[in-house]
């Protein structure tokens, strides 16, 4: 990129080039675009990130994204509200997952975001699992059902079977029905597939 002019603008040309989808060119496009007449759209953008960057953070309990309070701790509105089914806790990977399961309001309980699924063809072992922040959520009183709804793949229903072994023993523990396709997202499913996939859960030996 030593073609692409002054290196503050190189710099931000190669910030955009970490976003997922963007190659030099888009990032590029994006820049050009930004210093055209936008400096409004980038004063903006730039207060919008400095802002995110300092006040949000995951969710102490479930990793979802929260806002950090004023003690430095950060606890995300879903878990912040009693009005959520304590019995029900359920397992998604990423936080798109959960917010597609919330769009489609099968969910009444808390979550808990893993941030990765089991792979053993990428090195990815139990051990990269943060299963003790999940049993800490399992040991909350009034917790007796944990829901899986890790996507239907081969590390989804790997990282499942995984979890019912750990915990089937203390709790419920109940995978999502199927109806997503195999290798599926659920963050693409519409919320009626996803509210039946909740809806007809079944019970996972472990
Ligand atoms: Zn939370």
């Amino acid at each position: 990129v030593a073609s692409l002019g002054p290196s503050v603008m190189q710099r931000l040309v190669q910030a955009f080039t970490r976003l997922p989808g963007v190659g030099e060119k888009t990032a590029l496009r994006f820049t050009l675009h930004l210093l055209g007449d936008q400096k409004p759209a980038m004063e903006a953008l730039s207060l919008a990130l400095s802002e995110a960057c300092a006040r949000l953070s995951p969710c102490e309990r479930c990793g979802n994204i929260a806002e950090v309070d004023s003690e430095g701790g950060a606890t995300c509105s879903i878990c912040a509200d009693d009005r959520r089914d304590p019995r029900q806790l359920c397992v998604v990977a990423r936080v798109q997952d959960l917010m597609a399961i919330e769009r489609s309001g099968a969910m009444r309980g808390r979550y808990f975001v893993l941030g990765r699924l089991l792979s053993p063809l990428d090195g990815v072992g139990p051990e990269e699992l943060p299963l003790t922040r999940l049993q800490r959520q399992l040991e909350i009183p009034g917790v007796e059902e944990l829901v899986i709804a890790t996507p239907p793949s081969v590390e989804g229903e790997a990282t499942a079977l995984h979890l019912a072994r750990e915990f089937g023993g203390r709790v419920r523990v109940t995978r999502i029905a199927s109806g997503i396709p195999h290798g599926g997202d659920l963050e693409f499913a519409d919320p009626i597939t996803l509210g039946r996939a909740m809806a007809g859960r079944r019970t996972l030996d472990g």
